[in-house]
């Protein structure tokens, strides 16, 4: 753990689960994402993995073997923790301007 991530840990979802499947086998591994979906740090866990290229267990809801492939897939991003923060600031835009959804309830029908 780097000096950053000791501030974002804090409030890590796995603080209290089973840590050590984050660093097991794929099949574990798979399972302990889980954990990953609702934590409130995700995007900081996830960019402290990609930036200092830690190379194992699981990060941000991603496994070592999904992150390697997302590196080689963008192999110039410089600054993860900036790519995460605008996806996620473009994806609060758009559902804050997006109108609400319609409702998909039928009308009421009075029969009789
Ligand atoms: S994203 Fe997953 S691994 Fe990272 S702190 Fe949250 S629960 Fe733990």
């Amino acid at each position: 753990m780097t000096s950053s991530s000791a501030q974002w840990s804090e409030g890590a979802a796995c603080r209290s689960s089973h840590r050590e499947d984050l660093f097991a086998d794929a099949a574990r591994q798979n399972r302990a994402k889980t954990v990953c979906s609702g934590c409130p740090v995700r995007i900081a866990c996830l960019a402290e993995a990609l930036d200092n290229r830690i190379e194992f267990g699981v990060w941000g809801g991603m496994t070592e073997r999904e992150r390697r492939a997302l590196l080689r897939r963008r192999p110039h991003v410089t600054s993860w923790r900036q790519v995460l923060e605008s996806a996620r600031s473009a994806h609060e835009q758009s559902r804050a301007s997006s109108p609400a959804p319609a409702s998909t309830a039928s009308p009421a029908r009075h029969t009789g």
